[in-house]
């Protein structure tokens, strides 16, 4: 691997205690090209512009594809990875629906690791920060014709972030669009999934939401996601959370809250929520409560439903499930608690 440092690193005109979502960028970032049937060497160089043509075919085709993982600060000091295998292998399911070669293990894990090791010094400490790690692919050749691309650029920023959301989100159940359909890309980290639903989703925002809950593209009867996050709720003390299918994405963080529920014999039930259910659960206070699972935002509670110009209020207790699994998932990051799932790839300063 190529390493260009820096010759003065930016790390003393960052605010840590005030950091945003994804606008700080560390000092260094990995970039590797595929072309002529093959990876070449990767580079780790300074954080900047990749110069590009405006023919570069993702530009125009929206062949692309990106992942969203995060790196914590152990207690004892230790710059841990979460699931990062989980990642990888989901950026290449997504590849090969988009028509993108697989990027290979080592490639995505040393090139990580490297680049963590580099820039160690930038991750966070502290309960609601983290490192939140973009790898993205996407295609590079320069022509004009819709087939796909015979180079691509594979790429890692690493942004050392604060919360996402901050406090309970309203939303808004969708009945004119939708984000995915049967045989579709919804599976898929795919970055044009994001831009279909900008639109949608700023007409919620103009309404008073913060998020759309997306339906099923049929009857938009079924519950599907949050916006760009897994959704749960649980009625009558039961955890529900749409089943996987080509229409939803597998939100590493969904498997891991599955994973630890079931463990503790919680009741979880992976099905179809109709809107119909859980508005009948809501008004019979019957819905104990609900959130959105996702990287960024790790657990976002929901405080109101809105559907057909009606508001409905939802619980979020402070003893409640998100509060408690939130934790339990942040005592592992942490090295609070025994790792037992084996879920962080410690990553120690060279
Ligand atoms: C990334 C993403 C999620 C959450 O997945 P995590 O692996 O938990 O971050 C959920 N839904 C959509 C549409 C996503 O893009």
């Amino acid at each position: 691997m190529k390493i260009s440092k820096v010759n003065q690193s930016r790390i003393n005109e960052v605010d840590f205690s005030n950091l945003p979502f994804g606008k700080v960028f560390t000092d260094h970032m990995l970039i590797c090209t595929y072309e002529n049937g093959q990876w070449g060497e990767p580079e780790i160089r300074p954080y900047g512009p990749i110069p590009m043509s405006p023919a570069t075919h993702a530009l125009h085709y929206g062949q692309a594809v990106f992942e969203g993982m995060k790196a914590y600060r152990k207690d004892n000091g230790v710059v841990s990875i979460f699931r990062p295998e989980a990642n990888f292998q989901r950026l290449n399911r997504s590849a090969e629906r988009m028509t993108i070669p697989p990027v290979p293990r080592e490639l995505f894990m040393d090139g990580l690791i490297q680049l963590i090791q580099l820039d160690y010094d930038w991750v966070p400490a502290g309960e609601d920060i983290s490192l939140y790690i973009r790898p993205f692919l996407y295609a590079s050749s320069e022509f004009i014709a819709a087939r796909p691309s015979e180079s691509y650029v594979f790429c890692i920023l690493l942004s050392p972030s604060g919360p996402y959301y901050s406090g309970a989100v309203k939303v808004k159940i969708e009945e004119k669009f939708v984000r995915s359909a049967d045989g579709g890309v919804g599976f898929a980290k795919a970055a044009g999934n994001y831009g279909a639903a900008f639109y949608p989703t700023r007409l919620a925002q103009e309404a008073g939401f913060t998020q759309i809950i997306w339906t099923d593209h049929k009857n938009h009867q079924l519950i599907e996601e949050s916006g760009t996050m897994n959704v749960a709720m649980v009625i009558d003390g039961v955890f529900r959370t749409p089943a996987l299918s080509d229409r939803i994405l597998a939100g590493i963080t969904r498997d891991s809250i599955l994973t630890m529920l079931r463990d503790q014999g919680y009741p979880v039930q992976e099905g179809p929520v109709t809107v119909d259910e859980l508005l009948t659960a809501a008004r019979e206070g019957r819905l104990n409560e609900m959130f959105g699972m996702g990287t960024a935002a790790v657990i976002s509670p929901i405080s109101h439903i809105g559907y057909r110009g009606q508001i409905v209020e939802v619980p979020t207790p402070t003893d409640g499930l998100s509060v408690s699994i939130k934790k339990a998932l942040s005592d592992i990051r942490l090295g609070r608690t025994a790792d037992k799932y084996g879920w962080m790839h410690d990553v120690f300063r060279p």
